[in-house]
């Protein structure tokens, strides 16, 4: 990769159970995910040219490495002649976002039209007729959220199986509920956060995709996780038999690591996990 980024890291893509995310994830250096099937970019890094036509951008904290491309984001989507993006970002702070946005706004004398929008732990937001956003709760050093991405499917009520098209019409057209709603998680992300999110969000172990960080793999490193509110390899080996995901993103690995070095680690991983463990690395 070029040599802005550490050796043997840098641009990813993979698929994740049919989901592909493309992107960059280094602790500290810069993260950001491209999700073209849901059309929204989580994080945005330091905002490269392939992430200014993304109008839904999900960011998890304040972190730099995280956030440092947004007014970027917002000021070269202005130059390219489209809408403000719609950026979620924890509520506390959005506030200081706001005013990073006035105070580049007034640099560059223009208006960017950025909507932000408060992300509360239990807020859900409709992306399509078929796709719901649902915002998690985080666990990090400073306030974060995660989210969840669920397709929202409308089945007929049992008892109307197999009853004629007209006849269900007919009560649909008399307000009767003839469809339950349900919804099919399917993929979580976690932001930053120490292994205490498992226990503050529970709901991620059954998503179909899960993208969690695991910024520290050697043994050395648990103190260092636990000091920043990172998960350690230890923390996913512990909990190896509660991950219900058809596929185990990792990401978020330290700058100080290089990536042989981390496939190593995660050969500790046992099986059924392992096989549906996906390293957020170059191949
Ligand atoms: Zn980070
Ligand atoms: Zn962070």
């Amino acid at each position: 990769m070029g040599e802005d980024y550490p050796d043997g890291r840098g641009r990813v893509r993979v698929e994740a159970a049919g989901i592909p995310i493309e992107g960059v994830s280094i602790a500290g250096h810069e993260s950001f995910y491209k999700l073209p099937t849901f059309r929204t970019l989580l994080e945005f890094g330091r905002a490269p040219e392939d992430t200014v036509g993304y109008a839904n951008v999900c960011v998890s904290h304040g972190h730099l490495d995280h956030a440092a491309g947004l007014a970027h984001h917002a000021s070269r989507r202005r130059l390219a002649g489209l809408p403000g993006a719609r950026v979620f970002v924890p509520k506390e702070a959005v506030d200081d976002v706001r005013a990073w946005i006035e105070a580049s706004e007034r640099l560059e004398a223009i208006h960017y039209g950025v909507e932000l929008v408060p992300a509360v732990p239990g807020d859900r937001i409709a992306l399509r007729n078929d796709l719901e956003l649902t915002v998690l709760p985080g666990r990090h050093r400073v306030p974060t959220v995660g989210y969840l991405f669920s397709e929202v499917k409308h089945k007929l009520l049992d008892e109307l199986a197999g009853r004629p098209g007209e006849e269900i019409a007919e009560l649909r057209r008399h307000g009767a509920a003839v469809t339950r709603r349900e919804e099919v998680p399917l993929f979580a992300y976690t932001g930053d956060c120490g292994q205490e999110i498992f226990d503050a969000a529970p709901q991620i172990l059954k998503a179909r995709v899960l993208l969690i960080e695991c910024s520290f793999v050697r043994p050395e490193d648990v103190p260092r996780a636990r000091e920043y509110a990172h998960v350690h390899l230890e923390d996913i080996l512990a909990r190896a038999d509660r991950f219900e995901n058809e596929a185990l993103v990792l990401t978020h690995f330290s700058q100080r690591y290089r990536a042989e070095e981390i496939r190593e680690a995660l050969r500790r991983i046992p099986e059924p996990l392992a096989t549906r463990v996906i390293p957020f690395l170059p191949r």
